[in-house]
C-alpha cells in the first residue's frame, strides 16, 4: 500500500497542475494538460483503451532525451491531433477520452520524480509487485478528477452563493468542464478529507448529497453506491445514505417510498423523506463519519440524483 504521505504528495501535485493549467473558468484543455505534462498522444490499435509509453531518443548529435506518450486505442477513439489542437471549453473532446488521457499522465507522475517532486518507498515492507501495482492503480483513479475539475472551477462553483447548488447546475458544470457525472462527483467526495474546508463548507455544497443512478426499464431507477458526496450537519441526512454505501444498485422505491417521485416511477421532481443521524456504528464507505445519538426528522427534497 502507498502511505498516507505518498498519496497527499499525489493529491497535492494533481490538485497544482490542475489549477495550473485550467483557463479561467476553471476547463482543462486536454492540449494543455499534455503540454505541462510534456507529453503527446499517440492514437493506433491497442488492446486497452489507453497506455502510458515513455520514448527513448537520442538525437545524432545530442544527449539522450526521454518522451512521455499517451497511446489511446484507434478503435475506441477516432481522434486526430487537430482534435486536440481544435479542443476548447464550449467544444470539449468526449469526457471519457479526456480522462483516460488524463488518467495515464496521473500514472507518469510516479516515474518523474525530478520533475514533479514525488519519491514513492518502493521497499513497500515486502508487499508483492502486483499488490503495490494494484493501490498505484487505485490511487491514480482518484487523481484525474483534480486535474478535470479544477479548484479554479469549485471557487467559481461557490463564489457568493447563498443557497446550494442544485443538481441542474452540476449537470452544467459537468458538460462545461467535459466530465462525466462519475469524475464530477467523485471529485466532490474528495472534498470530506481535505484539510482545507472551503469548499465542504460553503453553503454551495452543504446540506447535499450527490449521486448517481440508472434508470430502469419499468421507469424507477436504482441508486449507484459510488461514487457518492454526502454533506450533511451534523450527520443528520436523508436516511438513503446511510442506506446506499451498504448497498449498490439500491431500488429508488425501497430508498423512496413515495410512489409519485420521479426516481420510483412516478412524475414529481420533489419528494419529503425522513431524515436521521445515523448510529456509531453504520460505517460509511472509505471513511467513518457518521456520530450518534440517532435522531430523525422531515426533509423536503428535490430529485438529488442526475441520471
Ligand atoms: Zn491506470
Amino acid at each position: 500500500m502507498l502511505s498516507a504521505q505518498e498519496i497527499a504528495q499525489f493529491t497535492e501535485v494533481c490538485t497544482r497542475i490542475g489549477d495550473e493549467v485550467a483557463d479561467e473558468s476553471g476547463f482543462v484543455k486536454i492540449r494543455d494538460l499534455l503540454n505541462r505534462f510534456h507529453a503527446s498522444v499517440i492514437v493506433r490499435p491497442l488492446l486497452v483503451e489507453g497506455m502510458l509509453a515513455s520514448i527513448e531518443e537520442r538525437p545524432s548529435n545530442g544527449p539522450q532525451s526521454q518522451r512521455w506518450a499517451v497511446l489511446i486505442d484507434s478503435e475506441t477513439y477516432r481522434i486526430s491531433d487537430a482534435d486536440i489542437a481544435n479542443e476548447s471549453s464550449s467544444c470539449p473532446l468526449a469526457p471519457r477520452l479526456r480522462n483516460t488521457i488524463a488518467h495515464e499522465l496521473a500514472h507518469s507522475l510516479a516515474f518523474r520524480p525530478s520533475e514533479f517532486g514525488i519519491t514513492l518507498n518502493h521497499s513497500h515492507g515486502g508487499e508483492t509487485k502486483g499488490r503495490f501495482v494494484r493501490s498505484i492503480e487505485h490511487m491514480t483513479e482518484g487523481l484525474s478528477p483534480l486535474l478535470l475539475f479544477t479548484d479554479k472551477a469549485l471557487r467559481q462553483l461557490i463564489k457568493g452563493r447563498k443557497t446550494q447548488v442544485s443538481v441542474e447546475e452540476l449537470d452544467d458544470l459537468r458538460q462545461r468542464l467535459g466530465i462525466s457525472r462519475d469524475v464530477l462527483v467523485a471529485r466532490l467526495w474528495r472534498l470530506r478529507v481535505a484539510e482545507d474546508g472551503r469548499f465542504r463548507d460553503s453553503t454551495a455544497l452543504r446540506g447535499l448529497g450527490v449521486g448517481i443512478g440508472e434508470w430502469t426499464p419499468d421507469g424507477g431507477a436504482r441508486l449507484r453506491s459510488w461514487p457518492l458526496y454526502i454533506n450533511f450537519d451534523r450527520n443528520i441526512a436523508p436516511s438513503v445514505f446511510r442506506m446506499l454505501p451498504k448497498q449498490d444498485r439500491l431500488s429508488a422505491r425501497t430508498a423512496f417510498p413515495d410512489v409519485d417521485w420521479v426516481l420510483s416511477g412516478g412524475r414529481e421532481h420533489k419528494t419529503t423523506f425522513l431524515c436521521e443521524q445515523a448510529s456509531q456504528h453504520s460505517n460509511y464507505q472509505r471513511g467513518s463519519w457518521w456520530r450518534p445519538p440517532y435522531r430523525q426528522r422531515r426533509a423536503r427534497a428535490a430529485v438529488p440524483f442526475s441520471m
